[in-house]
């Protein structure tokens, strides 16, 4: 099936419908762009379980924080489109920021979406004011918009991840949200569009943020479930061009802070790397 590129909310509609009045079913995989293999994985998961996989590759203003790299972050459509393609998207949902929020001057200007505060008031959400409220806006748009049956997300965005599947059901809204894990290259960095931010001496320091992972999973392996005693373990792997923003434990199921590793959980990690911000995470207490 050939790719399709749509800009408007219209024409995506009328494309849509006809495919809903064939009875066909709709995936939905939301994106900034620059499309790389961790992206292909969700892409390829969706157009395995749907007839019909739209790939929205849309730069979100709403959930930059003023001194973020809304700007600079890199637009490459015509690669996304070639990714998108072979790996089995038909449609590719490209919008302006002015066709998503039209007469939009600020963001106090928009209807917006926030989740629970107790979801926000940790991890990436401490940090990035507003980022959640604008992710949750920008996906429910583009629910209402695509009007998916499934919609799939990467669990490199844990948090996200969990905010997005309380939002749906917390809304009522009907479409099944489908996780699909986590994609590294083969030396352990997670795939991230802000990659290629990263010098050669970048990635180098940046490894350690995935080593510190891997010793704190090996460590919950020999029966450290100490989250402190994990926090210094993992610490003394990191490279001194590396500054963690955070490293936090939550449960698998709650998302709650734990200071035992006792049950399934997350290890998460934000860190920054000369001046690049990274996340990270790892499932552990299996
Ligand atoms: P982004 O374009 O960074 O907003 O990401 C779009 C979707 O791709 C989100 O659901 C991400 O969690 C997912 N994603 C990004 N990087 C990875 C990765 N390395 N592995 C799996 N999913 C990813």
């Amino acid at each position: 099936m050939n790719l399709v590129v749509v800009n408007k909310i219209t024409e995506l509609r009328e494309i849509i419908k006809q495919y809903k009045k064939e009875g066909k079913t709709i995936g939905l995989v939301p994106t900034m762009g620059c499309l790389h293999k961790g992206h292909a994985s969700l892409i390829k998961k969706s157009s395995q379980t749907c007839d019909i996989t739209v790939v929205s590759v849309f730069v979100n203003p709403v959930q930059f924080g003023p001194n973020e790299d809304y700007d600079k972050y890199p637009r490459t459509l015509e690669s996304d489109r070639q990714l998108a393609a072979e790996n089995g998207a038909c449609l590719i949902f490209a919008p302006s920021a002015a066709q998503m929020y039209p007469g939009m001057l600020k963001f106090s200007d928009i209807t917006m979406v926030a989740p629970p505060f107790k979801l926000v008031d940790m991890m990436c959400g401490k940090s990035r004011t507003g980022h959640f409220d604008g992710v949750c806006t920008v996906v429910t748009k583009l629910f209402n918009i695509v009007q998916p049956d499934y919609a799939f997300f990467g669990m490199k965005d844990i948090q996200q991840l969990y905010i997005i599947k309380k939002m749906t059901a917390d809304l009522n809204i009907p479409v099944e949200i489908v996780p699909c894990p986590l994609v590294r290259e083969e030396s352990g960095l997670a795939l991230s569009s802000r990659n290629t931010y990263l010098s050669d001496a970048d990635k180098k320091s940046a490894l350690s943020i995935s080593q510190s992972l891997f010793t704190i999973q090996n460590a919950v392996k020999n029966g450290i479930i100490d989250t402190k005693k994990l926090f210094d373990t993992a610490m003394a792997v990191m490279d001194r061009n590396v500054e963690p923003e955070y490293i936090e434990f939550v449960d698998r199921e709650t998302f709650e802070p734990v200071e035992q590793i006792d049950r399934p959980s997350i290890a998460a990690i934000a860190a920054r790397v000369n001046s690049v911000r990274l996340i990270d995470n790892i499932l552990i207490g299996d």
